[in-house]
């Protein structure tokens, strides 16, 4: 579980990187966003489904292989990188910046500063503190 929290840092920058290239496809009736695509490597992708319930964010990712999907192992212990990015484009494009954390605390007083906590969690996991990421996101501009 340590090094889980630990490489968040990490994860989070590839993440940032990964939002460059990412492309919105998929929408619900809301014309909110529920499916991300990602490049990955050697021409592959990934592609994030987003579910939303209030203040839950929660992510399935999957590689697309050609001949259908096979499920993204970097989300069987926690959120994927690939997620976090969809995390990011979703929100640049209601016009939000993105700040990740490791735990709800540090996230709950960020929201001091302004902004809107979500907690975000592979969508095959049940409530685990231990194996979500926390987000606030703020309107762009605000800090
Ligand atoms: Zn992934």
């Amino acid at each position: 579980m340590g090094t889980v929290k630990q490489n968040l840092g990490k994860r989070v920058k590839k993440a940032r990187m990964a939002v460059t290239f990412a492309a919105i496809v998929k929408r619900n009736r809301l014309n909110q966003p529920t499916v991300v695509r990602l490049p990955a490597t050697k021409g592959t992708h990934n592609e994030v489904i987003i579910g939303r319930s209030g203040n839950l964010m929660t992510t399935e990712c999957r590689k697309d292989i050609g001949r259908g999907f096979d499920y993204c192992k970097g989300q069987v212990q926690t959120v994927c990188y690939h997620a976090m990015a969809a995390i990011i484009v979703v929100a640049a494009e209601a016009g939000y910046d993105v700040r990740f954390t490791a735990n709800k605390e540090d996230a709950i007083n960020l929201t001091n500063l302004g902004g809107k906590f979500f907690e975000i969690r592979p969508s095959h996991k049940r409530y685990d503190p231990a194996t979500a990421v926390f987000a606030v996101v703020f309107s762009k501009g605000e800090k």
